[in-house]
């Protein structure tokens, strides 16, 4: 069933299956910043992450969201139908935070009214520069009709996660997402919804995600395994 890697990214390895229009994902105990600058093994990350990952997505397809995501198949792998990446990352901010503060001389914490969502081109020589939507159509990535619909649906995926995070009493402060092109050529969500590609705060304003690596704050592994638990009371 798992066949030849095909790519072996920072935080997962990508597998080829019998059927060439699906891959398993194999979530990693590695942990990056700074484009891969600081590097350390973290024993129960990946298996935290594709927990997470899974159980959102899951969630995400129940509500009508078009995923790449089929089905966890063990504590760090799952099963993913194989797209072309889009090289975009997606950021949507609810809250001022991370590069925007510093960007802009705002506060982390500042909630903003409406929430703004970034595109940064995916090329780690290029250290993933903050871009426009017309420099994404003078790079080819997308068109202009893609391009609203990237927004509209980064915006219609953190409506759910935002309401679902709150529940739990997590604030999402800012996450980032990658589509693909399936087969078809649909836009799909695809990559991961993990502790590692957004900002959760609870309500004693503790960092229940990255940044408890990026800034030192403690055990990473306990702040997903609480992030994990706290999802399983949505289930
Ligand atoms: N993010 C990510 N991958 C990146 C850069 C950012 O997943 O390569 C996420 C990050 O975890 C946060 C959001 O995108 O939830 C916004 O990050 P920001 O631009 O503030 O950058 P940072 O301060 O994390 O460098």
């Amino acid at each position: 069933m798992k066949n030849q890697l095909i790519y072996s990214g920072k935080a997962k390895d990508i597998y080829a299956t019998d059927d060439e229009n699906v891959i398993i994902s194999v979530y990693k105990d590695q942990a990056t910043m700074l484009n891969g600058a600081r590097k350390e093994t973290i024993d129960g990350k990946g298996m935290l992450n594709n927990q997470i990952s899974s159980f959102i997505f899951e969630k995400l397809n129940v509500e009508g969201i078009k995923t790449h995501f089929i089905k966890q198949i063990s504590d760090n792998e799952q099963l993913n139908k194989k797209v072309d990446i889009i090289p975009l990352e997606v950021v949507l901010r609810n809250v001022a935070a991370g590069s925007f503060s510093k960007r802009f001389g705002v506060g982390e914490g500042l909630a903003l009214e409406n929430p703004i969502v970034e595109f940064y081109y995916k090329k780690d020589e290029l250290n993933d520069p903050f871009i426009n939507d017309e420099h994404v159509q003078f790079l080819n990535i997308a068109s202009e009709e893609e391009i609203a619909y990237l927004k509209e649906e980064t915006r219609r995926i953190n409506k759910l996660l935002k309401e679902w995070f709150a529940k739990i009493g997590l604030q999402l402060i800012d996450f980032k997402l990658e589509f693909g092109r399936d087969a078809q050529g649909n836009i799909i969500l695809a990559d991961e919804f993990s502790p590692d590609n957004c900002r959760l705060w609870d309500v004693d304003g503790n960092h229940m995600d990255k940044d408890v690596f990026r800034r030192d704050l403690g055990s990473l592994t306990a702040a997903y395994q609480v992030v994990l638990d706290k999802l399983k009371e949505l289930a």
